[in-house]
């Protein structure tokens, strides 16, 4: 059997998730890469081959019981062990006046933003608690968390709230078996995430302040860079973060402090 650390990411095909799968792998783990794109995440895999790594595609929506089932099982029996957790895929969905977004929108964002995190935890907390504990590190958001001013955002928000809810109630759930659990809480971060977004009637939802010039002040106004989540995902899966557990981290160079 195997016996390299194994670490589970969805959403693994771009973003947050491809530079937090790239920085784990640089850190020693075997890398499963989830989501629902092949074609993304066969490149993740190649590339991180070719820097002498090993990572293998799985491919699931994250909110499908049956997909997740088979491919955390597939990657639980190939390597004989799991240790991480990056609860990563997620997206922006519909950003619109709470009377006008309508319930399949409110749906798709639960579903894959929460039901998806609920799914993935359901399908690992075994693997984990076999392995005799880990880390689970879950992407929410400054919005909901300690940002309420993007214009619409309430479905969004309210998973990102969620999130962090879940990771603290399982931090004292998993405690008993050595299972850390953390919420990043990223700001403005350069993705494509904004494929992934519908705002509709924002001159209805918009918060009528002028945020100062550069309003994320570590950077002038500059979004950060998936790879400045990603050295954070590889702390808080690493022993280095040992004693931290049911934590929100928010990393948006302050942007949270002022909006
Ligand atoms: P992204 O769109 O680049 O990445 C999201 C990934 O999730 C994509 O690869 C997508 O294919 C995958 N995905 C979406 N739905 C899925 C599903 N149902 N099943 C499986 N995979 C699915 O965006 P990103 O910015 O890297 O977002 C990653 C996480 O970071 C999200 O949870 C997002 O809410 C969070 N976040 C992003 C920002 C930001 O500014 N970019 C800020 C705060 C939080």
């Amino acid at each position: 059997m195997a016996q390299e650390k194994v670490a589970l990411v969805t959403g693994a095909g771009s973003g947050i998730g491809r530079a937090s799968a790239i920085a784990l792998a640089k850190d020693g783990y075997v890398i499963g890469a989830l989501g629902h794109t092949a074609d993304e995440l066969e490149k993740l895999v190649a590339d991180i081959e070719k820097d002498g790594g090993e990572a293998v595609v799985l491919v699931a929506d994250v909110a499908d019981e049956a997909a997740m089932d088979e491919a955390v099982t597939r990657l639980a029996e190939k390597y004989g062990r799991l240790d991480v957790v990056v609860a990563n895929a997620g997206i922006n969905g519909v950003w619109a006046p709470i009377d006008d977004l309508k319930p399949e929108e409110w749906d798709k964002t639960m579903t894959v933003n929460l039901r998806g995190t609920y799914m993935t935890l359901h399908k690992t907390v075994p693997h984990l608690k076999a392995a005799g504990g880990g880390s689970i590190v879950i992407i929410s958001s400054i919005n909901g968390t300690r940002t309420f001013t993007s214009p619409g955002a309430t479905a969004y928000s309210a998973t990102k709230a969620g999130q962090l809810a879940m990771a603290q109630q399982l931090a004292l759930e998993l405690g008993q078996y050595k299972i850390r659990v953390n919420a990043i809480c990223p700001g403005a971060i350069e993705t494509k995430i904004d494929d992934n977004t519908d705002i509709r009637s924002s001159h209805e939802t918009e918060i009528p302040v002028e945020w100062p010039e550069g309003d994320i002040p570590i950077t002038g106004g500059e979004a950060g860079l998936s790879e400045d989540v990603a050295d954070l995902v590889v702390f808080l899966a690493s022993d280095k973060s040992r004693h931290i557990t049911g934590t929100p981290v928010w990393i948006d160079g302050g942007q949270g402090l002022l909006r």
